[in-house]
C-alpha cells in the first residue's frame, strides 16, 4: 500500500526525521490559508498522487509550457493561481504513464534553501534477507540517469534486521554522502532515525529525494515516497486508515474488498483460477495460444457463491476482455459451488463473451452437470490445454 508524501512526512516526523513544516490541501482556499500558516518567504505548491517524476511532470490541460506538479511560490497570489492550475487536472509523470492521474490534493509547504540534493531509499532485499540502505551523492531529479550512466555514485550498506542498526552504519551512510562535521553527524542521526521507521511500520520501501542539505548546515527530508508490505498492515490499523482509494485502480478496490488477489493486465482473456500457481500456468498458456491474458485472478481456496460472482464482474467490467477462461481446480472448494457461482454471475451480468469452463476435482461430474443444464453458452473443457486453445478459438471466431 502507498501513501502521500505529506502523510509519509507527517510519519516519518514522528520518528524525529526534520522535514520542512506544511499541510494538505484539498482546494484553492485551503491551499491559501496552509501557506498563511507558514513563516514564508518561499512557498512550495506540490501536487499529491501516489508517482514520482511530478517536478518534471507535464499537466495535460495546460500545454507544454506550463510548469510541473512542484512549483515555487514567491506570494500568496503565487499559491493561489499554482493551487488552481494544478486542482482537478491531470498530471503526466514518468512514473504515472501516459494516462497521467488526476490533482486532487495538494501539500503547501516551506520552501527550503537547497545547498545539495542527496539521495537515500530503503528496501527489503530479498537476495540478501537484509535491509539495503542506497545512498548517493547525486539525488535529485535525475536519479534514474545517475543509475543508468554513473552506477558507482550510488552505494549500497545492508544491514542485518538481527542485529539492528549500529552506529557503524549511520557512519557508512553519512561517509557514502562525503559528509563532514555537524550535517555528517546529523545524517547519522536521520539514517537512524528513517530505520527505526521502516521496521517499525513495516514499510516495503521508502524513498528519501531529494534528501537535502541547507545553506545552514542542515540535514532536511524534502520529499519521501513510503509503502507498506500489505500483509502487515493488519497490526497498524493507524497506517491501513491512510489508504487513499481514489489513487487506486478501482477494479483491484473492488476485488480487495472480496479478498480476491486479482491484477489488472492488458490482453483479452479474462481469467478465474484459483491459486496463484494454476492461475500462472493459465497465464501462460493463453500466451502460448497466441493471446494474453487480461488480468490475474485467484479466487482462493474456499471462494463462496458471491464471491465467485464478485470475481465474475470485476473480470467483465474491463471493456478490453473479449473471452474468459474459468479453470478451477476443486479441492476445499468444490467444482458444483464453482459451477453454481459461474452461472448465477454469468446470468445476473448477462455475459456476453464466450466462456470456457474447465472443472477438476471435488463433485467434478456435478458441476458439468449443472453447467450443462443451465441453459448458457458455456463451452466446457476438459484439460489445461483444451481450455486454453477453445478460449482462444471462441474469441477468434467472434472477431
Ligand atoms: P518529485 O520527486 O515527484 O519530482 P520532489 O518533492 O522531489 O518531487 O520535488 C522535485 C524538486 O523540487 C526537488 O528535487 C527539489 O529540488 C524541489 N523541491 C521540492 N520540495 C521543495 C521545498 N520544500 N523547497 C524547495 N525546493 C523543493
Ligand atoms: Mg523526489
Amino acid at each position: 500500500m502507498n501513501i502521500h508524501e505529506y502523510q509519509a512526512k507527517e510519519l516519518l516526523a514522528k520518528f524525529g526525521v526534520a522535514v520542512p513544516a506544511g499541510y494538505p490541501a484539498l482546494s484553492v482556499e485551503q491551499a491559501i490559508a496552509a501557506a498563511g500558516k507558514l513563516p514564508g518567504p518561499l512557498y512550495v505548491v506540490k501536487a499529491q498522487i501516489h508517482a514520482g517524476g511530478r517536478g518534471k511532470g507535464k499537466f495535460k490541460e495546460l500545454g507544454p509550457d506550463a510548469k510541473g506538479g512542484v512549483r515555487l511560490s514567491k506570494t500568496l497570489n503565487e499559491v493561489r493561481a499554482n493551487a488552481s492550475d494544478m486542482l482537478g487536472n491531470i498530471l503526466v509523470t514518468v512514473q504515472t504513464g501516459e494516462a497521467g492521474k488526476q490533482v486532487n490534493r495538494l501539500y503547501i509547504t516551506d520552501g527550503a534553501d537547497i545547498a545539495k540534493e542527496y539521495y537515500l531509499s530503503m528496501l527489503v532485499d530479498r537476495a540478501t534477507g537484509r535491509i539495503a540502505m542506497i545512498v548517493s551523492t547525486e539525488g535529485g531529479m535525475d536519479i534514474e540517469e545517475v543509475a543508468h550512466s554513473t552506477p558507482e555514485k550510488i552505494q549500497t550498506i545492508v544491514i542485518d534486521p538481527a542485529e539492528g542498526f549500529q552506529p557503524h552504519h549511520g557512519r557508512a551512510v553519512a561517509y557514502a554522502l562525503k559528509l563532514s562535521g555537524d550535517t555528517n553527524k546529523q545524517a547519522q542521526k536521520v539514517a537512524a532515525q528513517l530505520y527505526q521507521a521502516f521496521v517499525a511500520t513495516d514499510m516495503a520501501m521508502l524513498e528519501i529525494n531529494p534528501l537535502i542539505e541547507t545553506t545552514a548546515g542542515d540535514i532536511q527530508v524534502l520529499d519521501a515516497k513510503v509503502s507498506f508490505d500489505s500483509n502487515a498492515l493488519f497490526r497498524h490499523p493507524d497506517i491501513a486508515a491512510l489508504r487513499d482509494e481514489s489513487e487506486e485502480d478501482s477494479a483491484e478496490v473492488e476485488a480487495s474488498k472480496y479478498d480476491l488477489a486479482y491484477i489488472k493486465l492488458d490482453g483479452d482473456i479474462g481469467c478465474m483460477v484459483n491459486g496463484a500457481g494454476l492461475a500462472m500456468a493459465t497465464m501462460d498458456i493463453i500466451n502460448l495460444n497466441g493471446m494474453f491474458p487480461a488480468n490475474f485472478l485467484d479466487v482462493g481456496g474456499g471462494a463462496s457463491k458471491e464471491k465467485v460472482t464478485a470475481a465474475f464482474k470485476i473480470i467483465l467490467a474491463d471493456p478490453g476482455v473479449k473471452g474468459i477462461l474459468v479453470n478451477i481446480f476443486g479441492g476445499i472448494m468444490k467444482c458444483d459451488t464453482i459451477a453454481e457461482g459461474v452461472v448465477a454471475a454469468a446470468r445476473e451480468v448477462n455475459q456476453q463473451v464466450p466462456l470456457v469452463v474447465r472443472l477438476e476435482g471435488t463433485n467434478v461430474d456435478q458441476g458439468k452437470a449443472i453447467l450443462a443444464g443451465s441453459g448458457l453458452a458455456i463451452v466446457p473443457a476438459d484439460d489445461l490445454g483444451d481450455a486454453a486453445q477453445k478460449i482462444v478459438a471462441e474469441v477468434q471466431k467472434v472477431a
